[in-house]
């Protein structure tokens, strides 16, 4: 009797562990998403997986950081953020693995992941205009915010955001470097004020009348519409949303996404994990949650916000474009001034 006692504990420590064991039960998630209906998200995938997340959300940069300096002895297992260009830069420092997901490949367009890393949702770079001082048909296009009619009507965040970046990528690759420079000296040469802040408060300054457009993703404006706060529906009150270059390559989108680390030491949780975001029940929580579309197209999603913001056409150029584009897009924005 005493004899089976002593092996069944040192079983149990040999069970306790086995590495087999614990990586059934705990993703480590190093995040740069900060928006807090993600939660309800990591809680279904642990009521339906069993696999418990152990969260780390800091900055993207100090994330990635964090990361490298951890070396193979990292415990991160997932690595997810927001922007294209971020992802790419985690591919480049050799951070992460090859996701090798049937799942994800089936679900995601192509244009929207790579092997290393793939999209989960999808967001717009959209022009949001004051309906009192400007005529839309002005702005129909993100090449329009660089005509002379637009003089002293332009709010943007800093050149340097992730969410700039990409545009002016995207703008690289439909243009070219000459042309997409012209174009980002053109929307400087037409700025009401030197760019600070994030989107919302380019928002809030159409709202004001410092500015007739601002550059914006689609999410900020959606939240906007959906609070309840008296004072969130006055500012909307008087903007009207601008689907940039319907009659050509579309509005520019950037994406939301993640992939698996080469250190994970968890790598079962991590596959299960990033198969959940791609499913239909997580691919809805990003959409009614933070306002962006799923990345998967058939999913059919509950926001009415998304809804009144209606059809539009989406770019779809490769989205590691973007971020190979990315570095001289902030080289460009250099030269030209956008701080
Ligand atoms: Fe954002």
């Amino acid at each position: 009797m005493k004899l089976k006692a002593i092996a069944l504990s040192a079983l149990s420590i040999a069970l306790l562990s086995s590495p087999a064991l614990a990586q059934e039960k705990v993703l480590n998630l190093y995040s740069a998403r900060h928006y807090q209906t993600d939660e309800q998200m990591y809680a279904d995938f642990t009521k339906q997986t069993g696999i418990k997340i152990n969260r780390i959300e800091m900055k993207e940069d100090e994330l990635l950081e964090r990361i490298r300096n951890e070396g193979a002895l990292s415990p991160a297992d997932v690595f997810i953020t927001v922007d294209a260009a971020r992802l790419a830069k985690a591919d480049e420092l050799g951070l992460f693995a090859p996701i090798g997901s049937k799942i994800v490949e089936a679900r995601i367009p192509a244009h929207l992941r790579s092997p290393d890393w793939t999209a989960f949702s999808t967001r717009a770079r959209v022009i949001i205009y004051n309906k009192a001082t400007i005529n839309p048909n002005d702005v129909k296009t993100y090449e329009d915010l660089a005509s002379p009619k637009m003089k002293g009507q332009i709010c943007s965040r800093s050149g340097s955001h992730p969410y700039n970046l990409s545009l002016l990528a995207s703008l690289i690759a439909h243009h070219g470097e000459k042309k997409a420079e012209e174009w980002a000296k053109g929307v400087v040469a037409n700025f009401a004020r030197a760019p600070k802040g994030g989107d919302t408060d380019q928002i809030r300054a159409v709202a004001a009348g410092e500015c007739g457009v601002a550059i914006s993703n689609s999410y900020y404006f959606a939240r906007l519409m959906r609070s309840s706060k008296p004072e969130d529906q006055k500012v909307i009150e008087n903007l009207g949303v601008i689907w940039p270059n319907q009659q050509s390559q579309g509005v520019h989108m950037n994406i939301s996404g993640g992939g698996i680390l080469k250190n994970a030491p968890n790598k079962d949780s991590a596959l299960k994990f990033m198969e959940y975001l791609v499913s239909d029940s997580a691919q809805r929580y990003f959409a009614d949650g933070n306002n962006e579309w799923p990345a998967v197209a058939s999913v059919k999603v509950n926001n009415p916000a998304l809804a009144a913001l209606g059809e539009f056409k989406a770019d779809t150029l490769p989205i590691p474009t973007l971020a190979k584009n990315a570095a001289l897009a902030q080289k460009i924005y250099d030269r030209v001034g956008w701080k």
